[in-house]
């Protein structure tokens, strides 16, 4: 065993010597101090077990060697005092003192004794310091971790009240700690309503299992007054004595939410319009159809809408002005509707919406009405004005449905049937419609097809003078070589030909066709040299761009002169296209190819629009000409047409002549020209070029 260093600090010799003597026996060194002073002096030098010291002292009190730094232990001091002098003692022991004796010869004899169970003492009170020291230590490396981390970490107890709250909190929800604490988590106002009933449940499911854990996102209300997006994980260490509740981990994961939401919404909507797109509206139709099939009393409807003419506005405007007119028009769509209604884009100008619950068929056509009606009233975009029209497919949902797609087929089928019958309206779906539109489908694959193998010809129908008989001109009119079904006239195809954008396609090729006709004839027919042939233009067509350069092309490919094509546009094609008609016919007419207005008296028939037009031909329409004989005001039309078309200088065509006393009326309003079955049938281009040979066509007039 180690030597014990003792310092012995008193005053009086005989006491300091009874107490030398008691140590005599033991493997102690004791060193002596006779004052307080020689005391400090001892200790500077060395380092002692133990101080034994008088508590009365020349210079000063023993229980002064008590005054410790902070933090630190007291020196290991036994007292020593006389009679008397308890009170200091109690003291001295508050203050740290190891032991105190009363100083008697006896005691001091028993020293040794004393001093080992004051060193077993002292022994244990270091070992305590030194463990609470550590304990301190790491309780504050725990501290430090969790007050400099990014996560909050709180603790709420079974009641769900928030007992701690640690420092970054405050950088989470914005609120200092302490306004936290004991407030309640669940019917905590802070949490988003609709987030509220979420994390009440799980945090009750929660303290029923102690030992686990579980994740959750809810929002909470920012100390700035904005919404975050947490992400919490809660651990019951509700079994556990220190903690005692639940460790709740958390930390703000808005922006990575946000991120989610987008693109979310990106999978589920329009990134153009910000509609729903497909999918979504798929998903609502689904429960829609569920709805339906569960409860007899409910019903949905289904409104297909497409716009009207919108692929010319791309084509003439450009895109970015088409999906501008897109977005405007998808926001008048979501102004008309109800909030548990889905208005959806589908791609390119096909909106679709989903009415929920409505009452009647009725009540889907009262809603489709007024949705086109919000449509019709024209759009600004750059100072300029769009008149945007839709049609309009409408089917009512019955428990009949089983998946959406047939939903949207129906009501796509109904919505071709109302752009069938002249857009701008609406079609409610029926079971008839479905053949019709299978048909429909067939005959657009083969329409294709005939494009690709160009199985359209043209006939030509003679236009004569019905003064002098003379043959004048033909006009061009497509037909189709069907392989099986022989030929088809335009009554046949051209509507659905039209839907599917194949017009002009096949428009070009009736041109191309003419062209080469008319110098083929200029070649072979010395008569043919004066002949002109009309050719029918569609909308479509005339609202290209390139129409002048490639009509130009064409007739210099054959060597025409351009006063050997009129070109028949009807009054509608020029309405559709207000834009600038004037001066792309002006452009054609300057170039010298003929301009006449086909089907007058149909259309719109503004007068005053038509004085405003570089044209050269008006031509009657039939419908004028089979009345003529039936009634006055059809003959008082037409002559008010020959009139005005005489006085403006233009030509005019009767058409659809049948018979002898048509022709006569006509003539005898002074109505120049006539064509129709009485003067020829439209004929296959070799049957026209034996007219011209034989000049074979001469209505012989009777005068
Ligand atoms: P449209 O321009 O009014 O052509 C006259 C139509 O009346 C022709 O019908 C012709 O066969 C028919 N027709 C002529 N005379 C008589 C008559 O005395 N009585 C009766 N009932 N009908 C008569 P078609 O060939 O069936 O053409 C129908 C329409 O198709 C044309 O009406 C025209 O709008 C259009 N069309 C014809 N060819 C073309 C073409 O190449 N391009 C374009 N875009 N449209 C064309
Ligand atoms: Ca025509
Ligand atoms: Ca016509």
């Amino acid at each position: 065993m180690a030597t014990i260093h003792i310092l012995l600090v008193e005053d009086e010799a005989a006491h300091a010597e009874l107490a030398q003597r008691a140590f005599e026996q033991s493997d102690v060194t004791l060193t002596l101090a006779a004052s307080l002073g020689e005391a400090r002096q001892r200790l500077a030098e060395q380092s002692f077990d133990l101080i034994v010291c008088d508590l009365c002292l020349p210079d000063g009190r023993g229980d002064e060697l008590l005054m410790a730094a902070d933090g630190q232990l007291p020196l290991p001091v036994v007292l020593m005092t006389g009679h008397g002098d308890e009170r200091i003692a109690v003291a001295a022991l508050k203050a740290g003192a190891l032991d105190y004796l009363v100083k008697t010869p006896a005691v001091l004899l028993e020293l040794p004794r004393i001093v080992e169970r004051a060193l077993r003492e002292r022994r244990l009170l270091v070992e305590r310091q030194q463990a609470e020291q550590a304990l301190r230590q790491s309780e504050r490396l725990f501290r430090a971790m969790i007050e400099r981390s990014s996560d909050a970490i709180s603790i709420v107890d079974r009641y769900g009240q928030i007992r701690y709250a640690s420092p970054s909190t405050r950088h989470v929800v914005g609120y200092p700690v302490e306004g936290m604490l004991d407030r309640p988590i669940d019917g905590f106002e802070l949490i988003h309503p609709k987030d509220r009933n979420r994390v009440r449940h799980l945090f009750h499911e929660l303290i029923l299992h102690p030992g686990s854990s579980a994740t959750i996102e809810f929002r909470v209300r920012h100390a700035d007054g904005g919404w975050r997006w947490i992400e919490a994980t809660g651990s019951n260490w509700l079994d556990d004595p220190a903690v005692q509740g639940v460790i709740v981990n958390y930390r703000d994961v808005t922006e990575r939410k946000l991120m989610e939401l987008r693109l979310q919404h990106g999978i589920l909507h329009d990134a153009l319009t910000g509609l729903p797109n497909r999918l979504l509206l798929s998903d609502r139709l689904s429960q829609a159809i569920k709805r339906c099939q569960r409860n007899s009393q409910y019903h949905f409807a289904l409104l297909f809408l497409d716009l009207d003419h919108f692929k010319f506005v791309n084509d003439s405007f450009g895109h970015p002005v088409g999906d501008r007119l897109l977005i405007a028009i998808a926001a008048r769509l979501n102004c008309c509707l109800r909030a548990v209604d889905t208005c959806a884009r589908l791609g390119g100008d096909e909106f679709v919406v989903l009415l929920d619950n409505v009452e009647s068929q009725a009540a889907a056509i009262r809603i489709a009405e007024r949705i086109m009606q919000r449509l019709s009233r024209p759009l600004e975009l750059d100072g300029r004005l769009f008149h945007v029209s839709a049609s309009v497919g409408i089917v009512f949902g019955s428990a009949a449905y089983h998946e959406p797609a047939e939903v949207l087929r129906d009501a796509d089928i109904a919505m071709y049937q109302a752009k069938a019958a002249g857009k701008a309206r609406y079609m409610v779906f029926h079971e008839a419609m479905r053949e019709t539109a299978q048909a429909r489908l067939a005959l657009e694959l083969e329409l294709r097809r005939a494009v690709a193998q160009h199985e359209f010809c043209v006939y030509y129908q003679p236009i004569i003078n019905i003064h002098s008989g003379a043959l004048v001109g033909f006009e061009a009119l497509v037909r189709w070589a069907h392989p099986t079904r022989g030929i088809l006239t335009p009554g046949a195809f051209l509507d659905v030909a039209e839907e599917a954008g194949l017009n002009d396609a096949i428009g070009w090729q009736v041109l191309e066709q003419v062209c080469r006709q008319l110098a083929e004839w200029r070649r072979a027919v010395p008569s043919a040299k004066s002949l002109t042939v009309s050719v029918n233009l569609s909308a479509r067509q005339f609202m290209l761009p390139d129409l002048y350069l490639r009509i130009v092309h064409l007739l210099e490919q054959y060597r025409l002169p351009p006063s050997v094509l009129k070109l028949e546009l009807t009054e509608s094609a020029l309405m559709e296209y207000s834009r600038d008609a004037a001066a792309v016919l002006a452009r054609l007419r300057d170039y010298g190819i003929q301009i006449a207005i086909d089907d007058f008296g149909v259309g719109y028939s503004s007068l005053s629009y038509l004085v405003q037009l570089p044209i050269d031909q008006i031509k009657i329409d039939r419908n004028f000409i089979v009345q003529l004989e039936q009634t006055h005001h059809s003959q008082a039309i037409v002559s008010a047409i020959v009139n005005l078309a005489r006085s403006l200088n233009l030509e005019v065509v009767a058409e659809g002549l049948e018979t002898a006393s048509q022709i006569e009326r006509i003539r005898a309003m002074g109505c120049e020209y006539g064509q129709g079955y009485l003067i020829g049938y439209p004929l296959p281009a070799d049957d026209a070029t034996r007219v011209l040979l034989n000049n074979a066509i001469r209505y012989h007039t009777e005068a």
